[in-house]
């Protein structure tokens, strides 16, 4: 423990954000440049706890009261090496992370939680600058050839650690350039896209071959894969949106949130902006918010991101509805500490300008002569408690029209897609619709592996990364019998 009292002596400071009225005017990201100095009083509030529960809290495992310590003790290099031995990418989740470490800290009981993701983003960021993060060629190559499908966290984390165990990675990706959602989801407001290609340089260096515009399935057909490796590891992300069936839907003027946004990407990317990220052509032809009424429905993260990307189009207004009641400000009893907790999110994005409103149907899409849509048929909704279970019930006379001009679908996503590769394959699907496995192997196939989204249906980065990693781990063993990849919570570093 660096410093005993240092939670008595400083307060949960995180970066300065850029001003609203400067930041919605481009896609550069919003929080200020770290100093080392506040970096070390915020680690410095970190108790050692005995029982760390942000370590539980982590999906990762991070080793996190180990990592405050050497940042207190301004030992960057150490701070990276334990950071590094349980996350191939803090650069990601140190950014854009929930953070469900700081949500389980102990010091959050009765006190404002440590800072744990900027301790992170800094611990990274000072590697790269001080030139720790170097390419780790593996020892000795196996010679066994690992396809991964599909380049997000979890592919990639996949990739690293199996180049790490010593296979030959080729990375596949339908999408014009290597990420995921990362690259194609995310805005650059809360992730620049340098970061990844900084990343990426790495990866290659270690070895990792990156093959983009190819769509397993077409381009490459299941069987001539199946052929040409001895494993494939599958981490294609969940790609099926929620869609809203009512009348109206095909109006122009209405559409899923990931067309807008990864159209948006693709021009800060200053690529062409003609299909989206599965390569198909946008029917529509460019969506933009400017000067129109803007209506998200879906309250989450991906409705959030919708929300600042309209704002820097200069949207005339933005408005997020969403069918759940609104959460309490605070901590809600049935989610006590150490669990996630249930609790009203403000986003940057939310800060940017948006009028949010729960408890809300959307009936009907209205459109004009011309078939575009021109408003939103709403009604106001009350949940009931009926056999003890939570009831949606029309509030009467509530309904009502407000104007819109672009609606955007933002309601989740159900499961990936199917046809193509993953039927072909034959791989078998649970009950939600995502590949099967059995730690990480399909039920179908040996050699077939999934991780991710895909896997594990819509989920968070640092989740995607966990689950690159330990489906790594299986797979090694797979071919080789045993592995020396890290298990996850490695005890190298643990207090307990
Ligand atoms: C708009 C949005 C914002 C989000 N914001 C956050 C956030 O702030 N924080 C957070 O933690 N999480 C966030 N998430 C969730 C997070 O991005 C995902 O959980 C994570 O990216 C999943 O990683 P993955 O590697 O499993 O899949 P993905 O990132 O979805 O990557 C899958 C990749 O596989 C490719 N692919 C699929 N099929 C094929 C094929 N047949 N051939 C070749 N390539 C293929 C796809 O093109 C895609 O690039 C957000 C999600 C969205 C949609
Ligand atoms: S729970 Fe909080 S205070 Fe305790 S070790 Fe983890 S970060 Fe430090």
């Amino acid at each position: 423990m660096g410093k005993p009292t240092g939670f008595l002596e400083f307060t949960r400071e995180l970066p300065k954000k850029r001003d609203v009225q400067e930041r919605v005017h481009d896609y550069r990201e919003i929080e200020l440049p770290y100093a080392e100095d506040d970096t070390q009083k915020q680690a410095a509030r970190c108790m050692d706890c005995g029982i760390p529960f942000c370590h539980n809290g982590c999906p990762l495992g991070n080793i996190i009261p180990e990592f405050n310590d050497a940042v207190y003790e301004q030992n960057w290099e150490y701070a990276y090496e334990i950071l590094a031995s349980t996350n191939n990418f803090p650069e990601f989740t140190g950014r854009i992370c929930p953070a469900p470490c700081e949500a389980s800290c102990v010091l959050g009981i009765n006190k404002p939680p440590v800072a744990i993701e900027f301790i992170e983003k800094s611990i990274i960021e000072a590697a790269f600058a001080r030139g720790f993060v170097t390419p780790n060629k593996p020892a000795k190559p196996t010679g066994k050839k690992v396809a991964v499908v599909g380049s997000g966290p979890a592919g990639l984390a996949a990739a690293a650690q199996l180049t790490k165990a010593g296979h030959q990675v080729t990375v596949f990706e339908r999408a014009d350039q290597i990420g995921g959602l990362l690259r194609y989801g995310i805005p650059d407001f809360k992730l620049e896209k340098w970061v990844i290609d900084r990343r990426l340089a790495v990866m290659e260096a270690e070895g990792v071959i990156f093959k983009t515009n190819t769509n397993v399935g077409v381009d490459i057909k299941a069987g001539e894969l199946l052929r040409n490796f001895d494993l494939v590891m599958l981490t294609g992300g969940s790609t099926v949106p929620r869609d809203l069936p009512i009348p109206g839907r095909d109006l122009k003027g209405v559409h899923f949130a990931m067309e807008f946004l990864s159209q948006q990407n693709k021009r800060v990317a200053e690529r062409p902006v003609k299909v989206d990220h599965r390569g198909v052509p946008f029917a529509e032809g460019e969506i933009w918010a400017t000067g129109k009424n803007v209506v998200v429905i879906g309250g989450g993260d991906t409705g959030s991101d919708c929300v600042g990307t309209s704002n820097r189009h200069g949207a005339t207004s933005v408005t997020q509805i969403e069918l759940l009641p609104m959460p309490p400000k605070e901590r809600a009893e049935s989610t006590p500490w150490p669990n996630w907790p249930m609790m009203l999110r403000t986003s940057t994005s939310h800060e940017e300008g948006c009028d949010r409103h729960w408890s809300i149907n959307t009936k009907a899409f209205i459109g004009d002569e011309n078939g575009h849509l021109k408003a939103l048929r709403i009604v106001d909704l009350e949940w009931q408690s009926v056999d003890g279970r939570m009831k949606m019930v029309e509030v009467p006379g509530s309904e009502r029209d407000i104007e819109c001009e672009l609606a955007l679908l933002a309601a989740g996503f159900l499961n990936p897609q199917q046809e193509g590769l993953l039927n072909d394959l034959g791989v078998e699907y649970d009950e939600r619709g995502n590949v099967k496995t059995i730690n990480y192997q399909s039920t179908v196939h040996p050699k077939v592996f999934a991780a991710g989204d895909m896997r594990r249906g819509q989920s968070l980065v640092v989740w995607a990364i966990s689950e690159g990693r330990e489906a790594a781990r299986a797979a090694d063993e797979f071919l080789m019998g045993e592995t020396q990849l890290e298990a996850k919570a490695q005890s190298m570093f643990a207090t307990t």
